[in-house]
């Protein structure tokens, strides 16, 4: 059975092989592939500390925001123990703790009022982790940050210093959530609040997707990943997933196949 996680959706439009590298690494090494070990990005690092955070404040309503701001920036200390790769917004593991902090404050002030996560489970629907099958063959997978009960809709918060497009993550949500008892009425939302400079104010961004949409491209993704891993495990051929060399991410920093034989078109050039 081949397990797809709605998070890979996304990557997998802008370079389907880097996708497969890191959510399919076990495959791709049993092959005879080499990929690279890499250090957390601080970026990320900063996302796992907003999201404990924020997390906690919906599951603890009355617990003081100081609380909220230690879970995250615990968090963050947890997951950057080690290595880390930092870059210009963030070039300190003192700066990242900041942001955290400014994250969590402004999700406190605007997103936390203005949604009520549905009891699921007999617990406060935060973090829910869902599964169902889409085929005889093939089980969809995701961890739903909020299903928010005045919307009745699946929430994601996203806390990189980029907006993009999250149509086919979106679109796993949705569909996950109705095999498991969660009624989906509108249109699922992102909750972007942008890491940002040391001093000023994130601000927070409501973007709504259309569920349709969402759906459609979530559910054509998946159904590339089976065929593309089906001809991979035939053939053993890296071709079988499509690189994008011209991707933001298609570096060292972000990517365990850059440079290995895994992504031939990155090695060697001089
Ligand atoms: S090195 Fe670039 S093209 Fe190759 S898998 Fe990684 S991101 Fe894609």
């Amino acid at each position: 059975m081949l397990k797809i996680r709605s998070s890979m959706l996304n990557g997998y439009l802008d370079c389907s092989r880097r996708a497969i590298a890191s959510g399919y690494k076990d495959m791709v090494q049993d092959a005879g592939y080499r990929l690279n070990e890499r250090d957390p990005h601080v970026g990320a690092c900063i996302g796992t500390g907003a999201h404990s955070g924020s997390e906690y404040m919906l599951r603890n309503p009355e617990a003081d925001l100081k609380d909220s701001i230690e879970v995250g920036i615990e968090s963050f200390k947890k997951e950057s123990g080690g290595d880390l790769i930092l870059d210009a917004l963030t070039p300190d593991k003192n700066t990242a703790e900041y942001q955290v902090k400014a994250l969590v404050l402004t999700y406190s002030q605007e997103v936390a009022p203005n949604v009520k996560p549905v009891m699921y489970n007999g617990e406060i629907g935060t973090e829910i982790y869902l599964k169902a099958m889409i085929d005889d063959e093939t089980m969809l997978t995701g961890h739903i940050d909020l299903f928010d009960e005045i919307g009745m809709a699946p929430h994601d918060s996203k806390f990189g210093g980029q907006n993009k497009n999250y149509f086919p993550q979106l679109g796993g949500y949705s569909k996950l959530s109705g095999p498991n008892g969660l009624t989906v009425k509108s249109d699922p939302v992102i909750d972007w609040i942008p890491r940002c400079k040391k001093g000023k104010v994130p601000e927070y961004h409501r973007i709504t997707y259309d569920r349709k949409l969402c759906e459609e491209a979530g559910m054509m993704i998946c159904k590339k990943i089976k065929a593309d891993v089906a001809r991979f495990l035939k053939t053993g051929n890296p071709w079988s997933f499509m690189p994008n060399v011209n991707s933001m991410l298609c570096s060292n920093k972000f990517c365990v196949a850059h440079g290995t034989n895994f992504c031939g078109l990155t090695r060697g050039v001089k």
